[in-house]
């Protein structure tokens, strides 16, 4: 099975319960940008009160930030790490390349779960986050569709991206994802 992998899709594909699964099964570090920096907003630092108002605006914190986090994890963990919510953005996924290059380590797969804006919306208003309200959540799926999308070609051209349809199940969506990683 890969043991270096990404996950991309927009606010609502479920991104954080596969990852979490997969990880889980498979001993994979889990590495959630989005849950670290709720855990920095948790712990109270003036960072922390930074970081609240940009998720609460639906925004993208700052390129430095994100990759002084993940950097710090990934040099700590050698082993397999599955990437949830990072990059977000052109910029994030060139640092991201320079720093596996220096890691001497390699993305083998990246997963982008798909799903209708739609079912998207209707998942974020039950979730019932704090950044989960309709006006940030149309915010952020823009955000997704400006900043992140392009991500979708720059995997796709070095031939790591595998699409997945992640409506349905928990359990079905699991097992697509799993079906992509086999080899
Ligand atoms: P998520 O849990 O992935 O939906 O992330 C929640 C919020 O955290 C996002 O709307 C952003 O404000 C922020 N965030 C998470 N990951 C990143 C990232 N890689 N770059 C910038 N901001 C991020």
């Amino acid at each position: 099975m890969k043991q270096r992998l990404l996950f991309l899709g927009p606010p609502g594909a479920g991104k954080g319960t596969q990852a979490q699964r997969l990880a889980a099964s498979q001993g994979l570090l889990h590495l959630s940008t989005g849950d670290l920096l709720r855990a920095e907003v948790q712990a109270g630092s003036e960072l922390g009160r930074q970081v609240e108002a940009v998720i609460a605006r639906g925004e993208l914190v700052s390129d430095d930030l994100v990759l002084a986090i993940v950097r710090s994890r990934l040099e700590q963990h050698g082993q397999g790490w599955l990437l949830d919510g990072f990059p977000r953005n052109l910029a994030q996924a060139e640092a991201l390349d320079r720093l596996l290059a220096e890691l001497d380590q390699r993305i083998e797969r990246v997963v982008l779960m798909e799903l209708d804006d739609g079912l998207l919306i209707q998942r974020l208003l039950g979730r019932g986050r704090a950044d989960d309200n309709e006006q940030v959540i149309r915010h952020r799926l823009e955000v997704y569709r400006q900043q992140t999308t392009p991500l979708i070609e720059h995997y796709r051209q070095l031939g790591l991206l595998e699409a997945v349809e992640a409506a349905g199940s928990v359990e079905a969506i699991g097992e697509r994802i799993s079906a992509l990683l086999a080899d």
